[in-house]
């Protein structure tokens, strides 16, 4: 059997009538910046998250690097976020000027650990920005709370995340802007980059709105150095359309995840394999299925071989990143996230894998644990 970690071809099959006729639209209209498609998905992104307002923009990375300006982060400031991420989330920090300061994750859930918050907080500290890793939220009631007492607004890397929730309440609305990613690997993926930024704040939705036009309002007349990050309509009619499968394909990830935890238990595989925790107060849409095991390089080249695609999200935290060294951090600085990289294995979970396919993976696990 040959299993890749994603199938995008598999999602694209039923929807290719439908998207190849909104992509001709696009051709005869020659609209392509930004305009009436962008600002139709736009709605329908904020419509979705529950958020008063949506700003699409050019990619994930954009959309923080954004939030950070629109909140006036820049020089010799401090954003604290996690070392076990997508790089795009401390290089956003760095791009500024602003120094990232990490607090490690909690083993469980791979998301901040916010009994380690308070402490890292400084009178430089300008924003926080927590991930939703791997699709679901991080412990935003104890975030904010913190953050509140202390006025530092809270960014949310929800770019795993589009359609979690905590407490019923969609990820994006959950701190002063939730940023997001339309790379094709994500939950709603474009054909290309893609980003979007949503807030309930007017004010922080104009300057965002001016900053992803090199902070201009009124044409060649500029009152803030901003980028130059738009989202196009052939990526908003694509997305547009995909939006209205996703919380479909969410459940079909979240059943996967139901069948893979029935069918590691039966396998009698969990002295070998720990299973995503979820947090009673969240919905998690399974961006990734990530076990923790034993033996992970030697099981994942198994897996390889006998054609069961997987990742490593993510091997090398940020503070051991050759291009962060000047931070000063060692290895040591943040054990449960060095710990989590050595043992982090992602598996396939899309929503079109069968059943079969799904006991196909966890019969090469059992495999591979029974011969070694
Ligand atoms: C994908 C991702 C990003 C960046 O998104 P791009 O659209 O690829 O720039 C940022 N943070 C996290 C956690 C991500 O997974």
């Amino acid at each position: 059997m040959n299993i890749p970690l994603l199938d995008l071809k598999a999602q694209f099959k039923p929807l290719r009538a439908e998207i190849l006729s909104a992509i001709e639209s696009i051709c005869d209209e020659q609209g392509f910046v930004l305009g009436p498609r962008v600002v139709a998905f736009e709605e329908a992104m904020a419509r979705y998250t529950g958020a008063r307002y949506a700003i699409g923009c050019a990619s994930g990375s954009d959309a923080l690097l954004l939030s950070l300006m629109a909140l006036g982060v820049g020089h010799g400031d401090e954003v604290i976020t996690v070392p076990f991420t997508f790089f795009a989330t401390a290089g956003a920090i760095s791009r500024l000027g602003a120094k990232p300061v990490f607090v490690d994750i909690q083993p469980d859930t791979f998301n901040l650990d916010s009994a380690r918050l308070e402490q890292a907080i400084t009178p430089r500290t300008k924003a926080i920005i927590p991930v939703h890793l791997f699709g679901q939220c991080a412990d935003m009631a104890a975030i904010n709370g913190i953050a509140k007492g202390k006025k530092i607004p809270v960014i949310e890397d929800a770019c795993q995340a589009i359609g979690a929730a905590q407490n019923d309440v969609r990820a994006g609305v959950l701190g002063a802007t939730g940023c997001f990613s339309f790379f094709p690997s994500k939950n709603l993926g474009g054909f290309g980059d893609g980003g979007m930024i949503t807030t309930n704040d007017q004010a922080l939705a104009d300057s965002l709105s001016m900053l992803r036009v090199h902070g201009s309002r009124v044409r060649y007349l500029h009152e803030a150095i901003g980028i130059n990050s738009r989202l196009d309509a052939l990526q908003a009619v694509v997305l547009h359309i995909k939006l209205k499968y996703l919380d479909q394909w969410a459940e079909g990830r979240r059943r996967n995840a139901v069948r893979y935890e029935q069918l590691f238990k039966q396998a009698g595989l969990l002295d070998h394999v720990t299973l995503p925790a979820v947090h009673p107060s969240n919905f998690h849409v399974y961006n990734q299925y990530t076990i923790r095991v034993s033996r992970r390089d030697d099981l994942r080249a198994y897996l390889k071989e006998k054609g069961v695609g997987t990742e490593i999200y993510y091997p090398l935290p940020m503070h051991l990143q050759n291009c962060y060294k000047s931070l000063g951090y060692q290895k040591g600085s943040f054990p449960v996230s060095e710990q989590a990289a050595e043992q982090v294995l992602s598996l396939p979970i899309y929503a079109e894998l069968s059943d079969d396919q799904l006991g196909y993976v966890v019969e090469t696990i059992a495999q591979f644990y029974r011969r070694s």
